[in-house]
């Protein structure tokens, strides 16, 4: 039981609750707008997904153009001082950017966090939420001393779980609409032992063996698996090789155990098909598996506004839009088999063309003081399998994150801010941001008000 004796950890401005690609973007945001941050971080290392689950690609183009800067832009550079990203060849027409190394990625986040002296707290859980009406007092985090509070005056929850809007009482959508299923989650794993020298013959056998794979696992004579390419490891040095796929309840500790151990317990299988079947692997081996589970979808904050299909296919503009986004409704099957709709290309917009994401996704509709940004951000089921990809959370995180510290200084909740504002300061710090989509956008709004 949370007794209401909890020392307080600590107080600050801004907490950032989860440091994955939304959390970080946000704490570095609200850092150089000027207040104190603090990230709060249950896994050992900062990134998310992109170092526990070894999710390293970027994407930052519409299939003409790059469209995401800002912090994504940063992140990039830095990197490339470590010589730790590598620019995807047919860039720009495929939405594929950058493939980067996940160890390097969580120096950089180190690197950043010390530069703007953001207090960086990992192994440490956010559990619970104290709250007075609509204002979030303080988080209940679990550490070595036992648990503790830790309070502010902003909260952003990047946790891609929503839990911290979950503990503050504030109203959460789940999965599909029509049963809460999530999609498909995976675990990323890597081979050694590939005879490089065999590359043509290796990559010639790409697509047969693909096809082999997939009438194997319909026949129930291989478990499921995601994209899975040898190729990858002649041009990037950082790529997974395969991706078992599973599926279950995210949310609950022990089902995530269970598929983490069932996608782990596929490997040996997929090992001996390699082995026996593809030219190059005779002398394969297992190189790593990532950390944790890659969770694409679980929880999600109810907002202002609740980004859906709609806003994604019509490439829908908003009066409030802090960037953009091009990716598509990209849903793995919630039963596991590794199927994905972006094979279905009737969702992905046209080449050149953008949606915009609005601020009201980011701002908790229950909760006065509470923002939120990446993957459990406000959004249906199909909305957010648009706003995904760790481009969109950066662009989420970094608008949350400056929306947070704004606020503070104007001394007004987020819903209050002064959007153009937020808007210009974004675009000051790199951000784009059509601004005519966004007159004409608040145009329409006004004329359907009137
Ligand atoms: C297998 C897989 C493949 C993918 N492929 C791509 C791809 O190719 N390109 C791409 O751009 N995106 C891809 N994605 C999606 C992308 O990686 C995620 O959507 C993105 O990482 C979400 O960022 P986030 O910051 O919102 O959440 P996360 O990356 O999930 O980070 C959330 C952070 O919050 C922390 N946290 C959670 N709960 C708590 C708590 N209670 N207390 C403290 N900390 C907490 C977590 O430990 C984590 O560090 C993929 C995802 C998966 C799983």
């Amino acid at each position: 039981m949370v007794s209401e004796e909890l020392p307080t950890l600590l107080e600050t401005d801004v907490v950032v609750v989860g440091g994955g690609p939304a959390g970080m973007c946000a704490a570095i945001a609200a850092a150089r707008a000027g207040v104190k941050v603090a990230i709060i971080e249950q896994w050992p290392v900062l990134g998310g997904q992109s170092t526990m689950a070894r999710v390293c690609m970027w994407h930052t183009s519409d299939r003409q153009r790059e469209v995401i800067f800002g912090l994504t832009q940063e992140l990039v550079q830095r990197l490339e001082s470590y010589d730790a990203v590598q620019r995807v060849p047919d860039f720009p027409q495929s939405h594929e950017t950058y493939v980067f190394s996940p160890e390097w990625m969580t120096l950089v986040y180190d690197d950043m966090v010390r530069e703007l002296g953001i207090r960086t707290f990992c192994y440490t859980p956010c559990v619970a939420a104290r709250t007075s009406g609509r204002e979030l007092q303080g988080i209940v985090v679990a550490t070595k001393r036992g648990l503790q509070i830790v309070r502010a005056g902003r909260f952003v929850d990047a946790t891609g779980d929503a839990d911290v809007g979950f503990f503050a009482g504030c109203r959460t959508l789940i999965g599909r609409e029509s049963d809460g299923k999530v999609q498909g989650m995976t675990l990323v794993a890597n081979f050694d032992n590939l005879d490089k020298s065999r590359r043509e013959e290796i990559e010639a056998a790409h697509g047969p063996m693909l096809e082999l794979m997939g009438q194997l696992r319909d026949r129930g004579e291989l478990p499921s698996f995601g994209p899975h390419w040898f190729g990858g490891n002649f041009i990037y040095r950082w790529s997974g090789s395969l991706a078992a796929c599973t599926s279950g309840d995210p949310l609950d500790n022990e089902d995530l155990t269970r598929m983490t151990m069932e996608a782990r317990a596929k490997l040996p299988e997929f090992l001996r098909f390699f082995r026996e079947n593809y030219p190059g692997c005779e002398n394969l081996e297992l190189a790593w598996t990532a950390a944790a589970l890659g969770v694409r979808e679980s929880r999600r904050v109810r907002g202002r506004h609740i980004f859906d299909a709609a806003d994604v296919l019509e490439r829908r503009s908003f009066p409030d839009a802090v960037g953009h986004g091009f990716w598509m409704i990209d849903i793995h099957d919630p039963d596991g088999s590794g199927y994905t709709t972006w094979y279905d290309t009737t969702t992905h917009p046209e080449p050149g063309t953008t949606y915009q994401i609005p601020y009201r996704i980011l701002v908790a509709d229950d909760m006065d003081n509470l923002l939120v940004a990446g993957r459990c951000a406000s959004a249906t089921h199909e909305g957010r399998a648009g706003l995904g990809v760790q481009s969109h959370c950066h662009v989420m995180g970094q608008a949350a994150g400056t929306a947070a510290a704004l606020s503070l200084i104007e001394g007004v909740y987020p819903a209050d801010i002064d959007v153009a504002a937020l808007q210009q300061r974004l675009i000051a710090d790199g951000v784009w941001i059509d601004e005519q989509r966004v007159r004409d956008a608040r145009q329409a709004e006004n004329n359907a008000e009137a």
